[in-house]
């Protein structure tokens, strides 16, 4: 059977567990709780998509849910502990409210070890599976309701069925879309590879047309989104790299702003740098994770660039767009990291100048080669990471206020966390930005003057409704 008939005839199976649920259960009221990256985030749409389906309305407290499903990230130790966190206090809740149902979904459940322990650790939890099975849902859902103790799915599925489900997307403005899946690299720190698996791309035609319909249904900026999707196409028999691809999106209807991540620094080529020339609608941002600044760590760390390479491609970058903004990742205490290797990632954080990083501790992944390492004091990871930050904030504060008195393009996403009367939103170049608006304003993009700015945002006023 083609693959194609096969994913219709799963499809028409899923159909009728979602019909069985729909009309047999009563109590649906669906909380779902999403950890780490924006894959997970683009994989809990999917997760609401398919319970919206079958009838789920959703609820924001713990207490008023019929079913809890917490969507895992197991990148640091910490995401991992706040999990177990939460399933102990549903422990608690379980025991008062019985009916619930507690699912758990995500990388850590990809981790056998994460996933035994929540076996063992809490029995209040009645569903299980992975990042390739969100589409076992529903009959998993239904072997629960049928009473079966733990209803379980983990196994790897070669076919992108998720792919064929829709997504329930947070925002109709903007959407992200998975490009790719998976990650060939084995950085000595990451269990990604792991987790997520083997580099898979997804084929040019279904995200071309993904994507028309979302442009269709009202998006305007599209995020694409996979581990390293500077290697996006390297599994095709015929040439199609991810600057193609950006072309095709580039020339749809509708779609008025690209961005792509994550970014890895030894993949990016000379042909997409200059399509942050030659495209328009690509924003002027790059995330490019650099990690460390010594060569030597990143040697440790199996990142297979050196501080000289990240930083030639940042020069190309930089000369290809003079008006770029610059983000990363850096880690500060990996096994090894001397003073001298530390100063090196405070001298590349100088020379980039970027416009915002995320910042992180090394942290300990169990059965990665860097855990068999020697592990740099925590007291000494805490220290230097403040002195990043002391190098890392007047930098980003100095680029935000070079954008005083500008009138930027903002697509406006949302009211402002702090105060109701202002909007926020992000600019080309993925800066934060508030400014007075109302209900109207959101999912618009919008002339804006730049008023104010500090380490982390700015402040505009509209010019423009
Ligand atoms: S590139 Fe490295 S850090 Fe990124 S997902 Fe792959 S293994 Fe992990």
């Amino acid at each position: 059977m083609e693959n194609k008939e096969l994913i219709n005839d799963i499809n028409n199976n899923v159909n009728e567990y979602i019909r069985n649920i729909k009309e047999n259960i009563d109590e649906k009221k669906a909380l779902v709780i999403t950890h780490g990256c924006q894959m997970n985030e683009h994989d809990s749409e999917k997760i609401t998509w398919l319970l919206e389906k079958m009838g789920y309305d959703f609820v924001n407290e713990v207490e008023d849910a019929d079913l809890i499903i917490l969507n895992t990230c197991s990148v640091r130790h910490s995401a991992e502990d706040k999990v177990y966190g939460q399933l102990g206090n549903l422990k608690n809740l379980k025991s008062k409210k019985k009916n619930i149902k507690v699912a758990v979904c995500g990388c850590m459940m990809q981790r056998e070890e994460s996933r035994n322990y929540v076996i063992e650790k809490f029995p209040n939890v009645d569903i299980i599976f992975g990042t390739n099975n969100i589409w076992k849902l529903p009959e998993l859902l239904k072997s629960s309701y049928d009473g079966k103790k733990l209803a379980m799915d983990i196994e790897d599925n070669p076919l992108s069925i998720d792919d064929a489900l829709g997504a329930n997307r947070l925002y109709n403005f903007k959407s992200y879309v998975n490009i790719m899946y998976g990650c060939n690299n084995f950085c000595s720190y990451c269990i990604v590879p792991y987790t997520r698996g083997r580099e898979t791309s997804r084929r040019p035609h279904e995200i071309i047309r993904e994507i028309e319909e979302l442009a269709k249904n009202g998006t305007k900026e599209v995020t694409l989104l996979g581990q390293n999707v500077n290697s996006y196409g390297k599994t095709f028999d015929d040439k199609f790299s991810l600057a193609n691809l950006l072309e095709e999106i580039n020339a749809i209807n509708g779609i008025e702003r690209i961005r792509f991540m994550t970014s890895h620094p030894k993949d990016i080529s000379d042909e997409l740098i200059y399509s942050f020339k030659n495209l328009d609608k690509l924003c002027n941002f790059l995330h490019l994770p650099v990690q460390a600044g010594s060569s030597r760590v990143l040697k440790m760390m199996n990142r297979k660039y050196t501080k000289e390479d990240y930083l030639r491609k940042i020069d190309k970058v930089k000369n290809v767009n003079p008006n770029i903004a610059l983000s990363t990742d850096i880690m500060v205490g990996f096994p090894g990291e001397s003073e001298e290797d530390f100063l090196d990632t405070l001298d590349l954080v100088k020379k980039v100048e970027y416009d915002t990083a995320f910042t992180f501790i090394y942290s300990m992944r169990e059965n990665t080669p860097a855990a068999r390492m020697d592990q740099v004091p925590d007291k000494v990871k805490h220290e230097r990471f403040e002195r990043l930050l002391d190098i890392l904030y007047p930098i980003q504060e100095r680029k935000n206020k070079a954008f005083i008195g500008r009138d930027v393009d903002v697509l406006v996403e949302d009211f402002s966390k702090k105060d109701e009367s202002n909007v926020s939103g992000r600019t080309d170049e993925f800066k934060l930005i508030n400014f007075k608006g109302n209900k109207s304003d959101i999912g618009k993009i919008l002339k804006v003057k730049v008023k104010d700015a500090n380490s982390f945002s700015l402040v505009g006023e509209k010019i423009e409704s």
